[in-house]
């Protein structure tokens, strides 16, 4: 299996970003006492441990832990804020497990199951692929589909849309592709990778904790095999995005557990792109007895991300989960990547998610630049910037403004 060079690890990043960080964290006169051996961590680049991600959760002052958070990020990339220009493809709905929190999924004989074949599956592309460059596709695990499948699914794609990357697949996915072909994961990673595929999102992850996983998504693949899988697609050279599922029935022991589990796997890869926290989204589910995530705590938990996750360069707000205003806060409290101008997406709206779907660039741009930031298209991968400026507000809305 031959490897590809995976992208720069902290793509896009400053390179004198410590200093810069210490800098800034010595400017303000004093930071409360409980947080003085955070900030000394932060100042000498050292991991935070599960007891300082507990101090950062419990500290009263949020918008002080939203302001360290908001230092790393400056640190690291200035005002810029990422995009892309990206479409969620779900390739079917039908699955054969039934994970407790997904509203998404429906058993072979619901009426409103659907499986796209590959060439509905191209065709559907072909209505975004004059203004995207990145296809996302997770869906259910179907009975019938191996790797084959997929395989003829990505080649066709390419071919007909060369310049849209493929990220695709969560780890479950690659498990279940696994099985159904009788090869190992790594072997599913390294044909699809040769079939097209860019990288893998990180959904799948919900909380590594087997106790956890056992209420909410009972079957789903293992904590183990989430960063096992992972590890393989880093090792194939296909560079991955990690996410954590959060207010379900979790404790923040395990939330920042969870963190450190991703950060020890990037300390040994370097393949980790992105980290997208999410907060669980209630309609349609079967959790009752989820511990709903609010504003504020969804807030506090990307700040606490950007702050534990010292080696993951860039830290989502997903905005097709907690909605555009959120997304916008969350810029200021260490977030630097926004996702996306999505002009389609199934599994989070039919949870209740009621983010629009159809944002031009200009649009997300002046929801970025509201929030104070510059907007800098990406590509998949990190590699490649390009700032972009949204057109100056109407003369209305400067007027309200003034
Ligand atoms: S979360 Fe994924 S694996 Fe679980 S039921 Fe939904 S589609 Fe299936």
């Amino acid at each position: 299996m031959e490897a590809v060079a995976l992208p720069k690890p902290l793509a896009g990043e400053a390179s004198d970003w410590l200093p810069q960080l210490k800098a800034v964290l010595e400017t303000k006169e004093q930071w409360s006492e409980p947080l003085h051996n955070i900030v000394l961590k932060l100042k000498a680049n050292t991991p935070l441990s599960l007891e300082d991600g507990l101090v950062l959760y419990h500290h009263p002052n949020l918008s002080e832990v939203g302001s360290l958070a908001d230092a790393v990020r400056t640190a690291r990339f200035g005002r810029q804020a990422f995009f892309n220009s990206n479409v969620h493809i779900n390739q079917t709905n039908i699955c054969v497990l039934a994970c407790r929190f997904c509203a998404f999924r429906r058993g072979p004989k619901a009426a409103d199951a659907y499986a796209m074949g590959v060439e509905e599956y191209v065709e559907d592309l072909g209505k975004y692929a004059h203004a995207v460059d990145e296809v996302h596709s997770v869906g259910g695990l179907h009975p019938d589909w191996d790797v084959v499948h997929y395989e003829t699914m990505f080649k066709q794609a390419k071919e007909a849309y060369p310049y849209v990357s493929i990220k695709a697949l969560t780890a479950v996915e690659i498990k279940h592709l696994a099985q159904r072909s009788n090869i190992t994961t790594k072997s599913v990673l390294a044909r699809l990778r040769d079939a097209g595929l860019t990288s893998l999102p990180g959904g799948g992850a919900e909380i590594l904790d087997d106790d956890i996983r056992a209420i909410i998504c009972n079957g789903k693949e293992s904590s183990e095999e989430y960063l096992r899988i992972h590890r393989e697609a880093h090792e194939v050279g296909l560079p991955s995005n990690c996410t954590m599922l959060f207010g379900t029935v979790e404790n923040l022991e395990q939330r920042l557990q969870h963190m450190i589990s991703l950060r020890e796997l990037q300390a040994s890869t370097s393949g980790f792109q992105c980290f997208v926290p999410y907060p669980f989204l209630p309609d349609h589910t079967r959790l009752p007895e989820a511990q709903l995530a609010t504003g504020t705590e969804i807030l506090r938990t990307i700040a606490v991300a950007r702050l534990m996750l010292n080696n993951i360069p860039h830290i989502k707000a997903y905005r097709m989960n907690i909605g555009d205003h959120v997304a916008e806060l969350a810029l200021q409290f260490g977030a630097d990547d926004i996702d996306g101008t999505v002009q389609k997406e199934s599994i989070m709206h039919l949870a209740g998610s009621t983010a629009p779907l159809d944002h031009d660039r200009s649009r997300l741009a002046r929801l970025i630049q509201d929030a104070g930031c510059q907007p800098v298209q990406r590509d998949t991968v990190y590699s490649t910037f390009t700032p972009y400026s949204a057109p100056e507000p109407s003369h209305r809305r400067l007027r309200m403004a003034q």
